[in-house]
Formats: C-alpha cells, structure tokens, sequence
C-alpha cells in the first residue's frame, strides 16, 4: 500500500519526482573510520534542510510546510495512529523517503512519541524510522514530525547486528547496550516486548543531560522493527546541533548539518567541494564535536 502511494504521488507531483529522478544522479564515496563504514553522498536539493534557519526567529516568520492547510495541493497524506498523516517527502535522501508529520502544529518533542514511533516501525517493516529533536537537524522544530526512509540504505542497519556492544540497562529481556562504534555514540535498544522498549527509552531519556534552554536532552532517534528480531532502536545523545566548520569561512567551511540520517551512516553534503574534501580525520572531528561521548554515557550508568 505505501508503495502504491509513493508511486501514485510521484506520478502526479511534479517537483518530488523531478528530485527522485534526480536522487539516481548523486554522487557518493565510501569512508572507513575506525573499522565503521560512512557512505557520504552529494546531495544539492539538501541545501534546504542543512542550509535551513530553524532560529526561532525565522520559524516564526515562515509558514509551517507540515501543517495540512499550507501543504501543496498534490501532497496527499494517509492518516495513521489517530493524529498522523504519512506523507511523501519532495526533498529525499532516500529511494522512497517519507514525512510523517502529527495532524496538529505542536512541537517537535520525542517524550511520548517513543510508542508510537515503535508502532509505525511494526507497520512499515521495510522502512527506518527517525526522529530529529528541535536542536539536532529538525528543519521543522515546531511541528512534531518523524520520517522514514527505506531500509537496505544506512550501514548501520547492518552494524547494530554486527558491532561488540557494552550492555548498560535491562528490562526483563530487553536491553539498552552503547556500540563500540567511536566517535560515534550509539545506544542500541534491542526488544521483543514493545512496553519494555518504551521503558528502557524512558529511562534513558531521564538520565540524559539537558542545557537550561533547552525543552528536551539533544538526541536523534532511529527505529526499525523485524519479525524475527523485535526492535532496534538506536539513540545518539548530542551535545551541539551545527559543527563549528558549518559557520566557518574560507577553506575551514564544510556545510554539514549532522542529523539521523548522517548518524546512520550516510553523510549528506549539499555542497560539491564538501563532499571532495571529507575524508577519516574530518569525519571523526566533527562526530567528536556533536555526539556525547561513550564514556559521559558510562558514568551515567555507573553513578
Ligand atoms: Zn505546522
């Protein structure tokens, strides 16, 4: 059915099937960091999201692209959970990328979110699920939305199977586990049991450091959900939204702004010198620079 959906709304919308064909086109090179595979693609139709101001000056003087009466005509959603419309994304990343914004214009927020994120996971099993919060690459930090892109696309769907983990909170069979995947920081939490999934988030979440002005602890969320394995749910705790190179000048500039999707493994680059000049070293200096480390997470745990 979702498909079907994709397929019926690309045939009628001109501007996101323009920038599907357009998808087949990008450029992207392959990058070992530490024994950990990124894919880094050039994606210029992105300059939207990673060139977006999301300050809440210019947030409140724009109108909401997720809210139902400013979206164009052709965008059709299907209504999921009661308060959901799954839409078509025009600006993929992905093959078949979708916006699942809330039916209501209220803040981008994962507290209570985390169930139903799970439960679009079960319903479309071939897609990831992920969350952006308000400070870490949401390019619509006032209308709660998640997103889903297909699967078989960011490495680390594969790495969470693969990658030694230190086990950090359990809830009857279900774990919470911190990745050995430096200097990434990845929590994986593995369940069958949907209800104790929610709780070792919950826990995680209260643990988590929070910044005065901040409404929630900065983390972005993937989940995807498999028959045989349960869910997996992975959160990267975030300490900074844009690294300092996104607003530097001259040479020191690399337009990146880090959100789910490039801690999935898949670096988007809207800029094509960018994409030319990342390579190990400045990979691994800008995930040092916005993730919380591994050890903050430990003692988080020990303490
Ligand atoms: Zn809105």
């Amino acid at each position: 059915m979702i498909n079907h959906f994709i397929t019926s709304q690309l045939e009628r919308w001109e501007t996101a099937r323009n920038n599907y064909e357009a998808l087949k086109e990008v450029k992207v090179k392959e990058i070992d960091l530490n024994g950990t595979l990124y894919k880094v693609q050039f994606n210029p139709a992105r300059i939207v999201s990673s060139g977006a101001k999301v300050d809440a000056k210019a947030i409140s003087q724009r109108k909401c692209f997720l809210c139902a009466q400013n979206r164009p005509e052709v965008q059709e959603g299907i209504a999921w959970g009661g308060h959901y419309d799954i839409l078509v994304n025009p600006f993929p990343i992905f093959p078949r990328h979708l916006t699942i914004p809330d039916s209501a214009h209220v803040d981008q927020r994962i507290k209570g979110r985390i169930l139903a994120m799970m439960e679009l996971t079960a319903e479309l099993p071939d897609f990831t699920i992920f969350y952006n919060g308000p400070k870490c690459g949401a390019s619509a930090p006032d209308h709660a939305h998640f997103q889903a892109g297909n699967k078989g696309f960011m490495p680390i769907e594969e790495q969470v199977k693969q990658k030694c983990m230190t086990l950090l909170d359990q809830q009857g069979e279900a774990t919470l586990s911190l990745m050995d995947d430096a200097p990434r920081t990845t929590l994986v939490i593995h369940t069958k049991v949907l209800a104790d999934g929610v709780t070792l988030f919950d826990r995680l979440y209260n643990r988590l450091p929070m910044k005065a002005d901040d409404t929630e602890p900065m983390m972005n969320v993937l989940a995807m959900y498999d028959a045989s394995t349960g869910w997996t749910v992975c959160i990267f705790p975030r300490i900074k939204h844009r690294p300092d190179c996104y607003y530097a000048e001259g040479d020191e500039r690399l337009l990146s702004s880090p959100a789910s999707v490039d801690l999935g493994g898949v670096f988007i680059l809207p800029i094509e010198e960018d994409f030319n000049k990342i390579n190990a070293s400045l990979l691994a200096s800008i995930l040092e620079e916005i993730c919380l480390s591994g050890e903050a997470i430990k003692q988080l745990y020990l303490k």
